[in-house]
């Protein structure tokens, strides 16, 4: 542990870590599970098109979150093109600028015009009296995003979407085991949608899945998965080819069966983190409601730079030559993105909220691969720069005077 000021990376000292601490190190799972359903798969030789691993995968997802439908996709982002398009949307849809930009580009990729809504800077999810304004006569639905696995406010989202004849979809990318007033997140809106990237607390490798209560909605987004096949020399549909192969089944089967071990460790460096950083002024931890299941994937620090003396992207130069890979996500908002940015030059005056947040959020390495001796280094390296701001910001300063390309990336 470094043991005072002069031991920080950024005034001189080694790297507190020879091999980089990443945000989303992937969750394995048990490998020996894993090789046997790939062994078992190659026996079949059965790879792709709705082999009997996407199947097992499709109903345990449905049965954990209790929806009806789950339709494994390749990854969340075409499941989300799917399910926009299997819903009829057109015109305008509501969504946050502080989402991954997946979010956007999968309504601007079939030409709907992402409107972009301010958060609430509490909960960092769409804030519903702004979604109430930006309503318009083109409006057809509403995407929220549960961000850090925090559920978006779904009950008035759902009352606005009704009222106003509006389709209701969430990105719940972050959000697999998570609940809302005790129900799981999967059974909320016309559809949700997970990811299950490499990043993300359950992973395929790549993949997403929708999953509905729907009949009809899970039925057209079936078809849409697979080119609009409803029989072998038979197409009465436009589609695309979302499927998921067997190879991202057997991963997925694989750490969903861990997730419990897994929301355990993620939720022991939640704790570490939370006393840690209770005792730093200026930094404070994402809070989860304690009523709620929540999957602890993100270990977001909300940096108020006045009482921490340093910003938060002073913060994030700090910790990255340390080799700690903190990240800065949202940043800096769909909004401030092309095409986005040039669509909407206005759109940062109306965002007051997401300007803010973009703006003071960090994200620190946790997960599976990220261990307590690795976390209080972490805390300590965050205690000991802003215990000493006017050093620290004076070695970034000058180092700002080199020219990027010949910087020491770390
Ligand atoms: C990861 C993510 C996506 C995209 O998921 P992919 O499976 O990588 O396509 C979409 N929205 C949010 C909020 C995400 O975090």
């Amino acid at each position: 542990m470094k043991a005072d000021k002069s031991a920080l990376s950024i005034l001189g000292g080694p790297p507190a870590f020879a091999e980089p601490l990443h945000v989303g190190r992937p969750n394995v799972g048990d490998r020996s599970r894993l090789l046997q359903r790939i062994e078992a798969m190659l026996d079949r030789r059965w790879l792709s098109n709705q082999g009997p691993l996407v199947s097992e995968f499709e109903e345990r997802i449905a049965a954990y979150v209790g929806a009806k439908h789950c339709i494994a996709m390749c990854n969340a982002t075409v499941a989300l093109e799917i399910a926009i398009r299997a819903l009829g949307l057109t015109g305008e849809v509501i969504v946050p600028a502080f989402t991954f930009i997946a979010t956007a580009h999968a309504l601007q990729w079939q030409e709907i015009t992402p409107v972009f809504c301010d958060i609430d800077p509490n909960t960092h999810t769409l804030d519903p009296e702004w979604v109430r304004r930006m309503i318009t006569p083109r409006t057809s639905g509403i995407i929220g995003v549960h961000v850090w696995g925090r559920a978006c406010p779904i009950d008035a989202l759902t009352e606005i979407a009704d009222e106003n004849g509006l389709s209701l979809l969430f990105d719940a990318a972050h959000a697999f085991g998570a609940s809302y007033r005790g129900r799981m997140i999967g059974g909320f809106g016309a559809a949700e949608v997970f990811s299950f990237h490499a990043t993300k607390f359950i992973n395929c490798g790549e993949g997403g899945a929708v999953v509905t209560n729907d009949d009809c909605l899970a039925e057209k987004m079936r078809l849409m998965r697979n080119f609009g096949f409803s029989g072998l020399d038979q197409v009465t549909y436009i589609g695309t080819n979302g499927k998921m192969p067997e190879l991202s089944a057997a991963m997925g089967l694989t750490t969903f069966e861990s997730r419990d071990e897994f929301v355990a460790t993620n939720e022991r460096n939640y704790r570490a983190y939370a006393a840690e950083l209770a005792s730093i002024p200026g930094l404070s931890l994402i809070t989860y409601d304690p009523a709620e299941r929540c999957n602890f994937q993100y270990a977001l620090v909300e940096v108020d730079a006045a009482a921490a003396g340093l910003s938060r992207d002073e913060l994030a130069d700090v910790l990255w030559a340390e080799n700690v890979r903190a990240r800065r996500y949202f940043y800096p908002g769909c909004h401030r993105m092309e095409p986005y940015a040039s669509l909407f030059p206005h759109a940062s005056l109306v965002l007051r909220a997401t300007e803010a947040v973009a703006g003071r959020v960090l994200l620190l390495p946790t997960g599976t691969a990220v261990g307590l001796d690795e976390i209080r280094e972490i805390c300590q390296i965050l205690r000991l720069a802003t215990g000493s701001a006017g050093d620290v910001r004076r070695a970034l300063e000058s180092r700002r005077q080199v020219p990027v390309e010949r910087r020491k990336v770390a």
